[in-house]
């Protein structure tokens, strides 16, 4: 049968007229420098690149391939293990959060994932086997956050009772994650690394502790792995602080179009429940997007943004499709141009400050309506 002419054939590069335009750029160069910069810092330690929450949103196959000079992947499921290996992947691949039940183990033998084992319920699964080809695992102690991991003082216990098992592998690796990393002048990250050292004493282990914000700010708590989410992808967490202030690059660019450009008179007020009104008659410009492609809905008035070249702001509450956008210091802006939502030119440390919260949730949060598109090799 003739294919009908009229039904877009899905394959094909989607057009820059479809009306709906937010796009998420990722920028391969950036993670393939930010991995360099990484390393730099990190000196003589390997790199483990955290590429959890597809890649905290810039999509994991892409990532990983960007970043297949890491020396492992950080994962949060089997299911992205899982996608890893299906995209051809064959580095080491950590799974941190471990297996959930019994079942697991054999998939992630299957898949050669390593487990992150931070429970007793874990370490009972593994001892209830019955051989097995060995198991890479990280044992995680839990040296202050409260969320995973055993309690320090254990670590030779456990250690032991691990090694004994023919179905682990005996490099074992010895990790702890970081609470308060991000402050730099708060010395609870000097605290967990001596209670890690105490556990870890006489083990003959790798040990892992950094992750992007230790890596910044503590390199006495570098260890043999580093585990880097953030930096990989240009975002620093360290308050008032960008990727770019420590020489990491942004990897996403959102943009939009402008779809309209309406005259606002002086006291008419703007968007949903009118929380903004116009100070002077003025140029009141729409983009197409909202928190519907994943901008923020906190993102307050004042929020910065770009069209073109120029400088504008968010004005009004952002819409699920729509956001409204003071031109009045943009005033060459016409309907399709381009609006950077954020970028290299604009920091997305920047834009989650506005919205109340940090940058991973930012690009973890583009949605799945927004094109991806790729920049770079
Ligand atoms: C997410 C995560 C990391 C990476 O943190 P960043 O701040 O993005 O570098 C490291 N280790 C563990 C256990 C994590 O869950």
């Amino acid at each position: 049968m003739e294919a009908d002419s009229r039904v877009p054939d899905p394959r094909s590069p989607v057009p820059a007229s479809m009306s709906r335009s937010a796009t998420a750029t990722i920028h391969l160069d950036a993670l393939r420098g930010n991995l360099a910069r990484v390393r730099e810092l990190g000196q003589a330690a390997k790199v483990m690149a955290v590429v959890k929450a597809d890649a905290y949103g810039h999509g994991l196959e892409r990532c990983a391939r960007a970043l297949a000079a890491a020396d492992a992947f950080g994962v949060a499921s089997i299911a992205d293990g899982l996608r890893l290996r299906a995209a051809g992947q064959r580095q080491r691949i950590v799974v941190l959060s471990g297996p959930d039940a019994a079942s697991d183990l054999a998939e992630m033998r299957r898949l050669k994932l390593e487990a992150v084992i931070h429970h007793e319920s874990q370490l009972a699964m593994l001892e209830a086997e019955h051989g097995g080809e060995p198991l890479k695992v990280w044992l995680n102690l839990d040296t202050g956050m409260h969320r995973l991991g055993f309690a320090p003082e254990r670590a030779g216990e456990l250690h032991a009772r691990l090694a004994a098992l023919a179905a682990v592998d005996p490099a074992i690796v010895l990790m702890t994650h970081f609470a308060a990393s991000d402050e730099f002048d708060n010395d609870f990250t000097a605290r967990q690394t001596q209670r890690f050292s105490a556990g870890a004493q006489g083990l003959p282990v790798e040990h892992s502790l950094a992750n992007s914000a230790a890596l910044l700010g503590w390199p006495q708590a570098r260890g043999n792995w580093i585990r880097a989410g953030g930096l990989l992808y240009g975002m620093s967490v360290v308050e008032g602080k960008t990727g770019a202030d420590f020489g990491f690059a942004p990897a996403m660019t959102l943009t939009t179009r402008l779809v309209a450009i309406n005259r606002i008179a002086r006291g008419e007020r703007v968007g949903y429940g009118s929380t903004w009104e116009c100070p002077e008659d003025m140029r009141v410009g729409v983009a197409a997007i909202g928190y519907g492609d994943g901008y923020p809905r906190s993102a307050k008035s004042g929020t910065p943004v770009r069209v073109g070249e120029a400088p504008a702001a968010v004005i009004g509450r952002v819409s699920m499709d729509l956001l409204t956008l003071d031109l009045r210091r943009a005033p060459a802006a016409q309907v399709g141009d381009v609006v950077t939502l954020w970028g290299p030119s604009l920091p997305v440390e920047v834009i989650a400050h506005h919205a109340g919260t940090i940058s991973y949730e930012l690009t973890c949060g583009v949605t799945r309506r927004v094109l991806f598109a790729e920049d770079g090799a």
